[in-house]
């Protein structure tokens, strides 16, 4: 039987987004990769709050839902998942959670607080946009919280898609597809697409070893 190799044509790339052509391969694994980009791939996002004071008018768990969605750079060389750290501690180390701060306080007029008021201990991992707003507060209100930021996945929340578009359409010809990935702005939308690969070949390697330890368990 010959095997057609499948190839990848890059037809557009930012930073932004991508568009690939896949040719050779099947509609399933193309789907697959898809999906990947989407529920499997971490991306950095907000989890967790210490709210020290918040004399806003929105509540502890408002704020700490809208701190949830704002987009972060993202460093998967870096930062590991929580659950495959080996500090194994629920409040996290080094390399699996990073602090930001938000120490915001209204003087003597209204303002708006933005994403772009959140200091991080690590200057890599930051809002996407500083210009997300997050609270407006009257004069004399403030807000101080400690935020702390986790890898997860989109299968787990929302908040960790990397990817906010990734679609998949018919090509011209049998077996070729057009996949478009669009980034949320954690990674490169070309990093998104090589590490759902990289996820995807990481768990046939995870079955083929369990079908392949059953086997011999049998024999
Ligand atoms: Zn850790």
């Amino acid at each position: 039987m010959g095997l057609v190799l499948p190839k990848v044509k890059v037809i557009a790339e930012s930073d932004e987004e991508v568009s690939l052509q896949l040719d050779g391969i099947d509609r399933s694994y193309a789907n697959a990769i898809r999906r990947f980009c989407i529920a499997e791939v971490p991306s950095m996002a907000i989890d967790d709050i210490v709210i020290l004071e918040n004399s806003s008018v929105l509540y502890d768990e408002i704020l700490a839902h809208r701190l949830g969605m704002v987009p972060l750079r993202t460093d998967l060389e870096r930062y590991v998942l929580p659950e495959k750290c080996d500090c194994g501690s629920p409040l996290g180390c080094q390399k699996c959670r990073v602090l930001l701060v938000l120490d915001a306080v209204a003087q003597d007029k209204p303002r708006t607080v933005m994403s772009g008021d959140l200091v991080s201990e690590d200057r890599e991992i930051k809002p996407v946009s500083p210009n997300i707003p997050l609270v407006k507060l009257a004069a004399g209100q403030a807000v101080k919280l400690e935020a702390y930021a986790r890898l997860g996945r989109g299968k787990e929340h929302a908040k960790w898609q990397p990817a906010t578009v990734a679609a998949l359409t018919e090509g011209k010809g049998e077996g070729v597809f057009n996949l478009k990935v669009e980034s949320s702005g954690s990674l490169p939308a070309k990093e998104i697409v090589t590490r759902a690969i990289e996820k995807l070949e990481e768990k046939l390697a995870e079955l083929h070893k369990d079908v392949s330890d059953k086997v011999n368990d049998e024999k």
